[in-house]
């Protein structure tokens, strides 16, 4: 017996800031979740008390998010994924922190992408009041204050 699941996976960045909305059905029914990337150059401030220490359980390692300032953010009904997804052998540390909507509360309620897109628009937002959050450039790939209309830093403009 071989089960099959489809999803579909947009991303984008808001604000500057990477999100990712994941569509998948399962069972007959549809799920979707968005995450938002955390890149410790671009939130100098807040990352260092992101980047929690694991505790492993079992075959799973376990992040007490919840008691972080990631779950104050504006997710759908509470954070529910944080994972570590680059940092190691020397890497630039990414989390990838998300939401679900499959909750019983859900039940019932119809999404579509612009729904979820506002959602993680929101979330972003939310990151942004909380910490600062450098933008990026698109020609040196630096972390930076300010970029221009062309995303080039203050460095690159004059090329
Ligand atoms: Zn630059």
């Amino acid at each position: 017996m071989s089960e099959l699941n489809k999803s579909e996976v947009y991303s984008g960045k808001y604000l500057g800031v990477p999100y990712e909305i994941r569509h998948w059905s399962c069972g007959g029914e549809e799920f979707w979740n968005y995450y938002i990337f955390l890149i410790e150059k671009q939130i100098p401030d807040g990352f260092k008390s992101a980047w929690l220490k694991g505790r492993r359980d079992g075959r799973h390692v376990f992040y007490d998010y919840y008691k972080s300032w990631i779950s104050d953010l504006d997710w759908h009904m509470g954070c529910t994924f944080y994972e570590k997804i680059s940092g190691f052998d020397g890497a630039d540390k990414v989390i990838k922190v998300g939401c679900d909507y499959a909750h019983l509360y859900d039940e019932g309620r119809h999404y579509e992408l612009n729904d979820i897109e506002t959602d993680a628009f929101n979330c972003i937002q939310s990151l942004i009041d909380r910490t600062r959050v450098l933008k990026w450039c698109a020609y040196c790939g630096e972390y930076v204050e300010n970029v221009d209309a062309r995303n080039y830093c203050e460095k690159c403009k004059s090329k």
